[in-house]
């Protein structure tokens, strides 16, 4: 432990000093700005939105004191904190209802294996462009007969002096057509077995012969696309890891990943909407049963529905504590291991009851798609429902992880 977090009296000067640059420095139009994995808040790249125009200030602010990565090494654009120092300014940051300035799969996934993975080269050219917010990334793994089974990939990449020759089809890359570079898996060995001849690629989506198509979603969204490399160039400099090697190095990635939709999902901010007409105290699936009319005085008369709020807000509870637990025992530049599988299962199984749970206390209003007769809050509630079933599907489905928990975990035979 560094000399700078030994103490109690260090950690709390510590808060001191980020509270007063906090409230210094945030502009007052950005507390309360939502931000999740679906999209909200800020995710930079060379065409970025700000919404509201002052997270643009909260996001150069930030990154100014390396705060939009508060644990990476100064050296590459992060604030050189501690696990101990990140955990006090996200609180202080949760007391202000401050936003994160920056997402993203390059703050989350991308950048921790560079870290681990990149030679200084890579590292120099990538992070600061992540921290900056300059740079947006998206993910090139699955493709239309490989996604459980993401071994059997088929996106070949031959060398050719320099360059490698991209040629394949990746499919439900999240954000690819607002993103400026990809991280791909190609075949760079057709003759391996299938896991040996794997590569790690980045890719600049502005070269020649890289197409995005948006699918459209059961929500009504599109928020992922069909990827297509046509004959692509990409500089052998944007191997990382070794070739044929990409394996370890992706699946060091998916644990970030699960990491990532955990923590996302497991949240008990989540949830139902309804805050515009919610009354009282209580959390947000109470406020929503108080909306729909569950008693007078916001008492919820349904003693089953009281039960299974109830329970669902013990399970957030202490899926919240062991996260919290488990993230305090890591250390600093802690490589995800199987539990994130754990984590990942439980926080998106977590997810989708909650939005089952909203629904029904919504009744009929809580199946609105369009028109009258429904609010916003409410069109939002049943395509969020309908998003959330997918939860258990990106990442890895939940099958998949608790393959990987019987036998990485609990050591059972395959
Ligand atoms: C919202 C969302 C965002 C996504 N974003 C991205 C992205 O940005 N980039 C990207 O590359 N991919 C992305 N994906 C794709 C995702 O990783 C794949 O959908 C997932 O890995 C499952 O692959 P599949 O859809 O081909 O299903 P399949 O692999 O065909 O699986 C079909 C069913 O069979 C089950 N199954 C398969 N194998 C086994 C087994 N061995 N044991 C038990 N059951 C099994 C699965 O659990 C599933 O129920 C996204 C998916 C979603 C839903």
């Amino acid at each position: 432990m560094s000399a700078a977090i030994s103490g109690s009296s260090e950690l709390e000067k510590f808060r001191s000093e980020a509270r007063a640059w906090l409230e210094a420095n945030a502009p007052a139009a950005v507390r309360g700005v939502l931000s999740s994995i679906e999209g909200q808040g800020n995710w930079g790249g060379r065409r970025p939105t700000f919404d509201p125009p002052e997270m643009q200030t909260w996001m150069e602010r930030m990154a100014a004191r390396g705060w939009t990565a508060p644990t990476w090494p100064t050296e590459y654009g992060g604030g050189g904190l501690s696990p101990e120092q990140a955990k006090v300014l996200a609180q202080e940051m949760a007391a202000l209802k401050l936003p994160p300035p920056l997402m993203g799969f390059g703050l989350e996934m991308i950048g921790p294996t560079l870290l681990n993975f990149g030679t200084e080269e890579q590292k120099q050219q990538h992070l600061t462009a992540i921290t900056s917010g300059r740079i947006r990334w998206c993910q090139g793994y699955s493709e239309p007969d490989s996604g459980s089974d993401l071994a059997s990939l088929q996106t070949k990449a031959v060398r050719d002096g320099d360059h490698y020759i991209v040629n394949g089809r990746k499919v439900w890359t999240s954000y690819g057509d607002q993103a400026d570079w990809i991280f791909a898996l190609v075949r760079t060995d057709p003759s391996a077995k299938k896991q040996e001849g794997i590569t790690f690629l980045l890719i600049d989506m502005e070269t020649p012969g890289v197409s995005v198509r948006p699918i459209r979603l059961i929500s009504g969204k599109s928020p992922f696309c069909e990827t297509i490399f046509d004959d692509v160039r990409v500089p052998v400099g944007n191997v990382i890891g070794k070739v044929n090697g990409g394996w370890t190095v992706a699946k060091a990635l998916l644990g970030y990943e699960r990491s990532m939709i955990a923590d996302a999902f497991g949240a008990s901010e989540r949830g139902a909407k309804g805050k515009k007409k919610a009354t009282g105290s209580g959390s947000r699936l109470v406020q929503l049963a108080r909306q729909y009319g569950f008693g007078e005085q916001g008492e919820l008369d349904d003693a089953v529905l009281r039960d299974e709020i109830a329970q669902l807000e013990m399970d957030e509870r202490a899926f919240h504590l062991t996260v919290q637990r488990s993230r305090d025992a890591a250390k600093a530049g802690h490589r995800p291991g199987p539990e994130s599988s754990l984590f990942k299962v439980y926080a998106t199984e977590l997810n989708k009851d909650r939005y089952e749970l909203s629904v029904r206390i919504a009744g009929a209003q809580g199946l609105g798609w369009e028109g009258p007769g429904y609010d916003d809050d409410e069109i939002t509630l049943t395509r969020q429902w309908l998003r959330s079933r997918g939860n258990s599907i990106e990442g890895g489905t939940s099958e998949v992880q608790l393959n990987i928990i019987a036998k990485r975990v609990l050591g059972l035979p395959d």
